[in-house]
Formats: structure tokens, C-alpha cells, sequence
């Protein structure tokens, strides 16, 4: 039955069937397994003098006065009446209903289900659904909500749901029962019922848990068999030695958690075990002169070093920065990137192949074959979310027998840590160097063009610079989104022809962008119009403001990145985000970025918002997006899943024998979802 079509239900015909081909239905299993993205909670009622404003709630109430309607322009009506309990009194208000008075009448007793708002300073429901007491159709209930799409209704998928369900017959669960039992899992048959219409709380959650389970248990063990084949085991024992010198280089203190991160690191670093360390921290933490002080500690030691950044801008401000930390110091330093002559390229190579280089700087052209290092010790991948699965094993094939850092700017639920980084050993930067203020955060629409152009203005006037960030390089066919060029050149010539204005895209040679981002860094340039190339860690201090078009194309976490770009230096700094979008979820999103600076907070609500897909996609093992729901599962759900596949993987990391392949079964159709059969 679960793999049957879709139209063998009833109400699916032709049409409806390619609307939910487009949402990734085909069978009868497959809509099962659409879940809801969020639920109503219609089990609550609430009495008129203690209720939450702006979200849709229950209420049991009385009608106090007839229904009254008025025309208010061409086409429109309106219709009123109160409400009452014994609490309080509310009023009503209905657009474009008619007979509604030969469904509302005074003196009876409804249930009232919508959201209640202050208007000219008293509240109302505006087009509430109702049903008379005790009917229990829209209330009473906790009711799904589903990701929509073109032709696929709220109340179809319902129906749908509920036909599916009912004439499913038996559903057979795969997962071996010791399994299930061994957890107290909820049965299979059982948690498809509820993740739909949960008949209560309780048996919500362990539906949810039960299915986040099965799909955590598969995203775990292909990783637990990822990692086990990166992990390696002893690497370079470095000698102990005194920092001080290093520290003494520096302009500032280290932060007590770039301190505690550099013991961690250190402390790797002389156990002759390899380290595997990811540094979390967010944007401006200072995450790079950690970095530096190992490779300080492998260049003292006699060994090399290297580290990788995503990006040619990235590198050559690590070239720069690192070059600046070591000045003075018998530490030789190299640049190497794919734009870096073929002269120059031949001779690096031959000097790190000599051992005549401490540390080579670069992007992933250092990860190529004939780049070979004499007595490397120490890798560091900088935004290591940036580099893609197959450079990931080109970096841990060349890091054999090495210690490697991992640095990201990304913050990640504690949730998702265990599983995404599971192998890795994690040191967290959560203190930002003294001295930064909050990046004043605003959200309008682009009705305030003109202020913001003032804003710009002005603050360059004050001798500051602008990044303005658009969501697409090239003039597109979608006329609505603000193509960055087109935008740079409009800023340029209408605007501020006094102003010198550049464009900074992604399709530019590497070289051109060095040259544009040393120019806007030497302060040549006023007003960077870029797309997200800026992006990723850089650093131009004097830049106090970021502006972000269309702000509705970017995630949370990637307009917190953004955003980071500024409040670098000891002015003042603001972000604005600018979008004309109306749905009301993207707007809370984006609300969001306005009130808090925490990036572990907005990672939470990114998750919360967009589900865990675009987590694992950064950590870039290519996992695919799934249902948000996953995100709710308990801790308790997560440790449970990532214990069971990592005991499984350990004893058997092929997944051959007979009672695995339940487990191999889920884990190779994940695979080949991936079109990577073999993740290692
Ligand atoms: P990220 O963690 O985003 O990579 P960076 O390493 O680029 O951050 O650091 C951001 C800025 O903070 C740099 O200009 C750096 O020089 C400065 N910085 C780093 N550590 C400190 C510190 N302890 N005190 C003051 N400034 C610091
Ligand atoms: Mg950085």
C-alpha cells in the first residue's frame, strides 16, 4: 500500500498528483511521510481578559449583538458584532462574509478560533472561524499545518492524510523491535498517526521523536562512517613551549576564550594523538589569531603548517594578518592561490618541498596532488563549512598523520553539534574582544530608500563605508529582485554621483576582486555593492554599515555573517535590512536579526524556522534538506540515535551483516539520494 500512487486517493487527480509530484509526493509512503511543519494548538481555550495577542487562539463566547454590515468602498463589506464572556467583551470583525448574521446569533455560545489584536485601542478578532459549542470540528484539536505549494491546500493535505491513513492497512516497521523497545520508542504505525492528528500533547512528541529518530539514526550512521574513515591516529608530539613572544607581538590581549582555546589546542597538540578541533565562534570572535598561535607552536617545533580559507580575498587577508602576527619571528610565511603565477607556484612549491617554508597560506590550490609538504604537522581549515565533501577528503588525505583545526563562523545548535561534529573534539570562542559595540540592527521596506540614502550619506560624510549586499549578480529575468549591478550603477549615477561606488560579484577573477577589496579597504571606495562574496571573514574595520536588499533571499544565519562584516572597528555600527516582503513569517524572521546579536540564538530560531537542512548542508556532507519537524526532537532523541549508529558502526562499519540491514537499507538509499554512493 505505501507504495502505491497517490491517485489511487480520492480527490487526487491528474492535476493535484503533479502538484504533489512538486512537493516530492509520488506514493502513498511518501505523503505519510510529509510532515506537518508546525501544529495549531486548538486544545486551549482562552476567556477574554487573559489571552496572548497576535497568535491565533480558542475562545468560548457568547454573541452580544446582532450582526451589522456595512459596504466600506466598491466590493468590500464589513461585518460586526460583539462578543462576550464572563471576562470581558470583544468585538468581531468579518470581510466580505455574507449570511454571516444567519450564522451568528445573538445569545448563543460559540468557539471563536483566530487571532486577537488591538485596533484604535481596543481588541478584536478579525475573520475568525467559529462553530457553535461542543461540535468539535475546528476546535478541541491540535491541527496540523503543512508546507504548501501551488494547488495543494491546508485542508486537502488533510483529507488526504486521514484517507491515506485509514486505508493504509498494516504498517510494517523495519527497525529492529529491540530497537524500539530498548528506547520505549513509540511504535511506527503509531507516530504516523499522531505526527498528523496528534490526539494529544504527549503523543505528539513521541511521535515526533519516534520518526526524528529513524531519520537521526540514518544522517548518524553515514556519518559515523565518514568519520571513522578520516579519523587518524597519532600525529607530530610538539615539544612545549612559551608562547609569550607571540602574545607579546600582538596590539591586544587575547579574550579569556581565545585563551582557553589556545590550552585546548596546545594541549592537543603535545599528546601525540592527532587533533581533530573545530573552533566555534562567531563572526569578529577572533578566531584567527588561534589559528596563528598553532602554527606558531608547529613552526617553533621544526614542522609546517598550513591554512585554508575558502576564498582568495580570504587568504591573502590571512597572508596579510598572519604576516603582520609573526613579524619579527623566524616564521616564513607563503601565499599560494589559483591565481598565483605559474613561476611563483613552481618555486613555492619547491621551497615547501625543501622545507624552506614554515607556513603556506592559501585556498584549496594548496590541497593539489604536487603540493607536498617536507614535515607538515598542522592543517587549519578556516569557514571549513565553505569547502564541499570532496575537498574535505582531499584536505584529510594531504592532513594523514597531522593535527587539523577546524574554525567556523557558524554557530550550531547544541542539538545538531553532537551529530554534525560529532567526531570532533569542540572548543567554543563565545566572548567577542572588548571594546565592540551592537551593530544597531533595523528591518524596513523600501519605502525608506530615500532615508537611507540620507543615512548613507551622512556617514560616509563622517568618513565611514557601506557594503550593500544584493542576492544576485547578474540582471535576472525575476525583475523584482534588485540585481547588484544594476543597483551599483543606479547608486553610482542617480544617487551619489560624488561618491566613488564599486561592484564586487562573484563571476569577477579572483584578481579583480583583490584589487577592488584593497581598494575599498585603502578607503578608495565608498559603497561596495557586492553579492555574498563578502561574505566570508573579512575584515575592513572602517566599514560601519550594511545594508541588505531583498533581505527576504537570506537565511538567518547568512544575514548574521553578513552582518558581522560590520562593527569591526571602535565606531558605531548598523545594519539594515531592507525588504518589501508581507509574509508574515519572513518577517518575524527578520525581526529576529533586530533584536538579538547572539549567534547561537539565531541559529536556534534558523532551525526553528528552516529546519536542520541547511545545517548539515553547511557542514557539507551534502546531507539533504528534511522535514523541520526533526528539529523538535528531545536531546534525550538525538544522544539515543547517535549512541545506537555509532555502536552499530563500530562493530560493523560496512553495515554486512543480516540484522543491519534494516540500518544499511535507510543508510544507502540516504547515499544515493546524494549521488554519492561512497560519502569516503
Ligand atoms: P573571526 O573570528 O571572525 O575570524 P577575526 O579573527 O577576523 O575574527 O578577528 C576580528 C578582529 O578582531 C580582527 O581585526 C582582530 O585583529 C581583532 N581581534 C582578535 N582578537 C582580539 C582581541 N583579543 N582583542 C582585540 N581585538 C582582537
Ligand atoms: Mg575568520
Amino acid at each position: 500500500m505505501l507504495n502505491q500512487p497517490v491517485s489511487i486517493l480520492k480527490g487526487v487527480g491528474k492535476v493535484r498528483q503533479t502538484s504533489l509530484h512538486n512537493i516530492g509526493i509520488d506514493t502513498i509512503g511518501d505523503l505519510l511521510n510529509y510532515y506537518p511543519r508546525a501544529y495549531e494548538d486548538r486544545t486551549k481555550f482562552y476567556n477574554l481578559s487573559d489571552f496572548p495577542e497576535d497568535t491565533p487562539v480558542c475562545i468560548r463566547a457568547t454573541v452580544g449583538t446582532s450582526v451589522r454590515t456595512a459596504l466600506i468602498h466598491k466590493g468590500t463589506t464589513i461585518s460586526k458584532c460583539k462578543i462576550f464572556d464572563e471576562y470581558g467583551t470583544i468585538e468581531l470583525t468579518f470581510f466580505n462574509r455574507r449570511f454571516l448574521e444567519k450564522q451568528l446569533f445573538v445569545g448563543k455560545e460559540y468557539v471563536f478560533f483566530g487571532k486577537i489584536t488591538t485596533f484604535n485601542g481596543k481588541y478584536q478578532m478579525s475573520n475568525p472561524e467559529f462553530e457553535l459549542v461542543g461540535r468539535g470540528k475546528i476546535s478541541g484539536k491540535i491541527l496540523p499545518i503543512y508546507p504548501l505549494t501551488e494547488g495543494i491546500t491546508r485542508n486537502f493535505l488533510a483529507d488526504s492524510m486521514a484517507r491515506a491513513l485509514a486505508n493504509t492497512g498494516e504498517i510494517i516497521d523495519d527497525m529492529p523491535e529491540s530497537i524500539v523497545k530498548q528506547y520505549g520508542l513509540t511504535p511506527l504505525d503509531i507516530a504516523l498517526k499522531n505526527i498528523h492528528f496528534p490526539s494529544s500533547h504527549q503523543r505528539l512528541r513521541d511521535a515526533i521523536n519516534r520518526l526524528c529518530f529513524n531519520e537521526l539514526i540514518t544522517y548518524s550512521s553515514a556519518l559515523a562512517q565518514f568519520k571513522s574513515s578520516i579519523r587518524s591516529q597519532s600525529a607530530p608530539k610538539m615539544k612545549v613551549i612559551s608562547l609569550n613572544p607571540f602574545l607579546e607581538n600582538l596590539p591586544y590581549e587575547l579574550t579569556g576564550a581565545q585563551k582557553r582555546a589556545v590550552n585546548d589546542i596546545f594541549e592537543d597538540m603535545y599528546s601525540g594523538y592527532s587533533m581533530n578541533r573545530l573552533v566555534q565562534g562567531d563572526v569578529g570572535s577572533g578566531k584567527t589569531v588561534v589559528a596563528a598561535a598553532a602554527a606558531y607552536l608547529s613552526a617553533l617545533n621544526g614542522y609546517q603548517s598550513a591554512v585554508i580559507a575558502p576564498t582568495e580575498i580570504l587568504a591573502l587577508q590571512h597572508y596579510k594578518n598572519f604576516t603582520n602576527m609573526f613579524n619579527g619571528m623566524d616564521v616564513r610565511i607563503a601565499l599560494l592561490v589559483g591565481s598565483t603565477s605559474k613561476k611563483e607556484k613552481e618555486s613555492i612549491k619547491s621551497a615547501l618541498a625543501n622545507g624552506e617554508i614554515d607556513l603556506l597560506i592559501g585556498t584549496h590550490a594548496l590541497l593539489e596532488d604536487n603540493v607536498v609538504f617536507k614535515n607538515p604537522a598542522l592543517f587549519v581549515v578556516d569557514e571549513q563549512h565553505r569547502f564541499g565533501v570532496a575537498q574535505r577528503t582531499k584536505l584529510s588525505k594531504k592532513g594523514q598523520g597531522c593535527h587539523t583545526l577546524v574554525m567556523s563562523a557558524t554557530p550550531i545548535p547544541r542539538t545538531l553539534t553532537l551529530i554534525i561534529y560529532g567526531e570532533l573534539d569542540v572548543s567554543i570562542i563565545d566572548e567577542l574582544p572588548p571594546g565592540r559595540q551592537k551593530i544597531d540592527t533595523f528591518f524596513v521596506n523600501t519605502g525608506y530608500d530615500k532615508r537611507l540614502y540620507g543615512f548613507i550619506k551622512k556617514l560616509i560624510a563622517e568618513g565611514s563605508q557601506a557594503y550593500v549586499v544584493c542576492p544576485l549578480a547578474l540582471e535576472s529575468e525575476e525583475s523584482d529582485l534588485a540585481s547588484a549591478e544594476e543597483y551599483a550603477s543606479f547608486l553610482q549615477n542617480n544617487i551619489f554621483p560624488d561618491l566613488s561606488v564599486a561592484m564586487l560579484h562573484g563571476k569577477l577573477k579572483a584578481k579583480e576582486k583583490q584589487a577592488i577589496m584593497e581598494r575599498f579597504k585603502n578607503k578608495e571606495i565608498d559603497i561596495l555593492v557586492s553579492t555574498t562574496v563578502v561574505e566570508v571573514g573579512v575584515d575592513v574595520p572602517n566599514a560601519t554599515l550594511m545594508i541588505v536588499r531583498n533581505a527576504e533571499r537570506f537565511g538567518l544565519s547568512q544575514l548574521h555573517q553578513l552582518r558581522g562584516r560590520v562593527g569591526r572597528g571602535s565606531e558605531k555600527s548598523y545594519c539594515i535590512l531592507v525588504s518589501d516582503t508581507s509574509n508574515h513569517e519572513t518577517k518575524e524572521r527578520l525581526n529576529i536579526m533586530t533584536k538579538t546579536s547572539d549567534g547561537f540564538k539565531i541559529a536556534q530560531e534558523d532551525l526553528r524556522l528552516r529546519g536542520p537542512g541547511d545545517f548539515f548542508g553547511m557542514a557539507q556532507h551534502g546531507l539533504p534538506k528534511y522535514n523541520s519537524i526533526v528539529n523538535q526532537a528531545d536531546m534525550r532523541t538525538v544522544e539515543c540515535a547517535k549512541e545506537i549508529s555509532e555502536k552499530i558502526i563500530s562493530s560493523d562499519p560496512e553495515l554486512k551483516k543480516p540484522e543491519n540491514q534494516w540500518l544499511y537499507k535507510k543508510v544507502y538509499h540516504l547515499r544515493s539520494k546524494l549521488g554519492d554512493s561512497k560519502l569516503n
